[in-house]
């Protein structure tokens, strides 16, 4: 069944997403930097909106209809820059609420929670609130709501506050029905922690992206977690940090012939604009990372090594209505 789901200037029905680009970034930006050093690493406000403006539309014209934009906050979340980029470029973009850290969140967050110094609240509605706000009633005052609820576990693991996130991200999810996305460290197979932290908190996990899973070929864990009933992000598509794109490509096709096509989605996870590099070194030193590698180059490699188009259009297409589509009982 269709719902609809908000967007940066309104909503849509899930049905409706169409190709879908499940894990990308339109801004990240340091904020604490960028005031402490007004236009840190050469940030420019109107050039930064001018010049994601433009990569947008060109997503939307290489045939790409929806961006999940995952710039939670802890990577500089703005939604009314965002929302000038947007505009007018026909693109609809989902952003994300939650808190993007690997080991600890800010102290006034940490000062403030369960277990904590100053407020001893067991469930932990301090920071739950501020995620069932961003969901339900915007953000920033924008009225632009958040459509997907985020948590990271990166290789350090389960920290303290990493486990108090998880299971904050699951009871904001139990309010609000939004679904969760997380960034994990594939290689240390961080996504099996979040699955069972989010099944001791009650999640059905087929409410529950794990991201980042292209950076490693063990197929077994892979398989494990679709087995567990999440879906998998294979959302580095074109970033290769320490696994190779054609270890990535042969991994895919693998789940693809072992019938996993209908739990797997692709991205980029691109920034249009960032503060964190330089672009020219970007360009140069990863020239395969840019916002048309999984139409470009992912999907042709594919197609060429026996994964079929209906598989292709599963995973670009229809696992992201689904998803999007899916409710609570
Ligand atoms: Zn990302």
């Amino acid at each position: 069944m269709s719902r609809m789901v908000p967007i940066v200037g309104g909503e849509v029905a899930s049905d409706q997403l169409g190709r879908t680009l499940m894990h990308e970034h339109i801004f990240i930006r340091t904020p604490e930097l960028q005031e402490a050093w007004p236009g840190f690493m050469g940030w420019d406000d109107d050039a930064a909106i001018a010049s994601a403006h433009e990569k947008l539309k060109a997503i939307k014209a290489s045939g790409v209809d929806t961006i999940v934009d995952m710039t939670a906050p802890g990577l500089g979340r703005q939604v009314g820059r965002v929302a000038k980029a947007v505009e007018g470029t026909g693109l609809n973009v989902i952003v994300v609420t939650g808190y993007y850290t690997y080991t600890d969140l800010p102290f006034p967050m940490r000062y403030n929670g369960k277990d904590k110094l100053f407020n001893n609240d067991p469930d932990d509605s301090f920071l739950v609130d501020l995620f069932v706000r961003d969901v339900e009633e915007g953000i920033e005052g924008t009225g632009i709501r958040a459509g997907v609820v985020k948590c990271c576990t990166d290789e350090p693991g389960v920290t303290p506050d990493i486990d108090r996130l998880i299971r904050a991200v699951a009871k904001a999810h139990l309010r609000t029905d939004a679904p969760i996305m997380t960034h994990t460290h594939a290689k240390s197979r961080r996504g099996l922690d979040q699955q069972r932290i989010l099944k001791e908190e009650g999640v059905d996990l087929s409410r529950v992206l794990i991201g980042h899973s292209n950076e490693t070929s063990d197929v077994g864990y892979l398989t494990e977690m679709m087995d567990a009933g999440s879906y998998l992000g294979f959302d580095r598509c074109g970033l290769m940090v320490d696994h190779p794109l054609q270890d990535q490509q042969d991994t895919l096709v693998e789940l693809c012939k072992r019938g996993y096509a209908g739990q797997i989605v692709l991205s980029q996870d691109r920034h249009c604009y960032s503060d964190w590099f330089p672009e020219e070194g970007v360009r140069s030193m990863l020239p395969d990372w840019h916002h048309g590698f999984v139409q470009q180059s992912l999907i042709p490699g594919l197609l060429e090594n026996g994964v079929t188009q209906d598989q292709v259009d599963q995973m670009f297409i229809k696992n992201p209505i689904d998803f999007f589509s899916a409710a609570s009982a």
